[in-house]
């Protein structure tokens, strides 16, 4: 397994490089977002850890094109305390997780070890997920239970896409609203953070067994949602 680092800060991508190593990764580490991309889309990278400001091309742009050019390349991010919009920006360019500095070395390797698992058990691009006896069929916005195709909206699809995409962790009901429904960060309250909970559970209707102990998207208290299986 090998991991790239792409990150400027000298001192922290020496301790990642002797952290990853000591762990038994083989491990590259460059220090611009141009020579990230090079590298990254070579194709005998695993998984990339993305500083966001970078010289030359900074991270969203380089994340955008090593998603690009390798749609199932495991991409966390690693962002500056306080600095949300730079995150959205990030896993609106395809980054399958974030981490925010500073951080622990315990948290970085469960990250990895989530991504590296993920990336083992499916492409994370799926549009055809089958999860507790029922088949979400993204691609044509359909699920399948019991013999039945039950129509998905657009948001329905966009939500279950986003889960399961990054079901590594559990996702704010904030984070939904900035990327499925569109809204700006610094207009987000309560009323509309209850209109998610409420697609949630129309959602919940047509596609879990019984909705009332859902297993298919599991409610995180305090945070948002999950997908039901990792
Ligand atoms: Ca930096």
């Amino acid at each position: 397994m090998r991991i790239l680092i792409v990150e400027d800060e000298r001192s922290l991508r020496e301790a990642l490089v002797d952290l990853l190593t000591g762990r038994g990764f083989a491990v590259d580490a460059v220090a611009d977002g141009l020579v990230g991309v090079e590298r990254g889309t070579s194709g005998d990278v695993d998984l990339v850890l993305l500083d966001l400001a970078l010289p030359r091309l900074d991270g969203v742009e380089a994340c955008r094109r090593m998603r690009m050019a390798r749609p199932a390349l495991p991409i966390l991010i690693l962002t500056a305390r306080g600095s949300e919009e730079d995150r959205v920006k990030g896993l609106q360019a395809g980054a399958d997780d974030y981490l925010t500095k500073p951080f622990g070395s315990a948290e970085l390797l469960a990250r990895i070890d989530a991504l590296r698992r993920r990336a083992a058990i499916a492409p994370s691009d799926a549009e055809r997920v089958e999860i507790d006896g029922c088949v979400l069929d993204l691609g044509r916005c359909l699920a399948h239970r019991n013999g039945d195709a039950l129509p998905l909206t657009a948001r329905e699809v966009g939500i279950l896409r986003w889960l399961h995409r990054h079901r590594a962790r559990a996702v704010p009901r904030t984070e939904l609203l900035q990327m499925i429904w569109g809204a700006p960060a610094n207009a987000i309250d309560e009323i509309e953070t209850r209109t998610v909970d409420m697609t949630i559970a129309n959602l919940r209707q047509k596609i879990e067994r019984e909705p009332a102990e859902p297993r298919i998207i599991v409610t995180v208290k305090g945070v948002g949602y999950a997908w039901g299986e990792q």
